[in-house]
């Protein structure tokens, strides 16, 4: 049976996450926020930390990076897993800063990716990489089928060419997970994702953009000029399964996306924390055991975006569950996505406003969060495309039928 409760086994992981989101994020935050592109030196140990807890095997679902399907099978009883330690931990350091969680050495979006669809050989070959995730283009976003981006085999080797824009972590990572079509006339089924590593001839990081938010995690161009990458790079199989169609390479998401979802949890929550103790100081106490039409107009606003966090977070655990569960958990992994993403954007945006002129300052964190939640609700899907796929899903539609 499923419980949403943090299982007792993950609780000190939760708690360690805590300490460094503590006091090594968050006593950062506003430095890296205004030294945008400069590299957060400090992110070294604690890259070292988790390395070290890895070797020891003590290190379940630490850090950001997405995890493996559970191995095993449905006889071993309800499982939490790593799934689980992932996003109740990605949660915790997110409370203590976004923009530098995301640019945690070897926790990068694109390890997720490697821990999805790659065969075991290359789970051991790249284990040690930190990986960014390139799908976007400048010609394609949303519509992720329509990649222009170009791997042709030429002997033992896949010669890539394409432009990739807005790779989180692009600039500092060891290696990007590319997204390139085998054939274009062959439509989605035909693309697949490819390890290359940095400093491959052909490959130029060609700019770092500025941004609103997540200031502390650098954002990459990168072009793929006759690229050249071992044909053992690509991730999971060659074959182009057109019946199968987009479903390898859409399996990324199904273990991303509760990790942007714990990340916007993580926000929202920081946020909350901060301006219940910026109202207690005002003389405003939130009562969670009275209704909320018996107390003040704030102490009701906030009781509601407790309610939409609550929602959102039972959300990302439900997704994750299922995954340590090896129960397909696309629609789930959408849901908490969607609800995850708006309820960050929505409760930092109304911290600010109830904290009045000290959510706006710098002087405190609330308006950073405010900017640096946006992105949590656009990238790994948009708000309106996990709205989309759950449309899907639930009217049992294909993405020919409703667009
Ligand atoms: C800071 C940052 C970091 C990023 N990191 C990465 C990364 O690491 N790797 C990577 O590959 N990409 C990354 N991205 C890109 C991000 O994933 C895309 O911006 C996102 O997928 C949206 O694509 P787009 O910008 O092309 O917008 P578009 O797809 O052009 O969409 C524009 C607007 O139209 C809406 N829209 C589009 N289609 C529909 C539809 N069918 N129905 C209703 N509404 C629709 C969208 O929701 C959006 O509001 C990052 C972006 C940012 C800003």
């Amino acid at each position: 049976m499923i419980n949403l409760e943090t299982p007792k086994k993950h609780r000190q992981l939760v708690g360690q996450a805590h300490q460094v989101a503590m006091n090594m994020l968050r006593p950062n935050s506003r430095k890296y926020d205004l030294a945008e592109h400069e590299y957060p030196v400090e992110l070294d140990m604690l890259a070292a930390m988790i390395d070290g807890l890895a070797e020891s095997g003590a290190s379940e679902g630490a850090g950001a990076t997405g995890v493996r399907r559970s191995e095993g099978g449905q006889d071993e009883g309800v499982k939490n897993g790593a799934n689980l330690a992932s996003v109740l931990s990605i949660q915790e350091m997110c409370w203590g800063d976004v923009g530098l969680t995301l640019s945690m050495p070897r926790q990068g979006l694109g390890n997720s990716a490697i821990a999805s669809v790659a065969n075991d050989e290359q789970l051991e070959r790249f284990k040690s990489v930190w990986a960014g995730m390139a799908i976007t283009e400048p010609g394609c976003g949303s519509d992720s089928a329509n990649i222009q981006t170009t791997a042709v085999l030429d002997g033992d080797e896949y010669v890539i060419n394409g432009e990739k824009i807005y790779v989180t972590a692009g600039g500092r990572c060891d290696a990007v997970v590319v997204w390139a079509t085998l054939d274009k006339s062959l439509g989605r089924a035909a693309i697949k994702s490819f390890v290359v590593q940095k400093g491959t001839p052909g490959m130029t990081v060609e700019r770092l953009e500025h941004k609103l938010g997540i200031k502390a995690s650098d954002t990459a161009t990168i072009i793929f000029d006759n690229c050249r990458v071992p044909k053992e790079n690509l991730l999971g199989s060659p074959d182009i399964d057109t019946k199968q169609g987009f479903a390898g390479a859409m399996a990324t998401f199904d273990n991303t996306r509760p990790l942007v979802a714990a990340m916007a949890c993580g926000v929202a929550r920081a946020s909350l924390d901060l301006t219940r103790e910026l109202l207690k100081d005002a003389g405003v106490e939130v009562d969670y055991d009275r209704p909320a039409q018996v107390q003040s107009a704030a102490a009701a606003t906030f009781l509601q975006l407790e309610a939409d966090w609550e929602a959102a977070h039972l959300l990302t655990m439900q997704a994750a569950w299922l995954a340590d569960n090896r129960k397909a958990n696309s629609l789930e992994a959408s849901m908490a996505k969607a609800k995850a993403g708006r309820t960050a954007s929505d409760v930092t945006l109304r911290c600010v406003e109830l904290a009045g002129t000290v959510g706006y300052s710098e002087q405190d964190l609330l308006e950073k969060w405010a900017r640096d939640s946006k992105i949590l609700d656009i990238f790994e899907g948009t708000q309106q495309i996990q709205l989309l796929i759950i449309a899907r899903r639930i009217l049992g539609k294909t993405s020919a039928d409703l667009k």
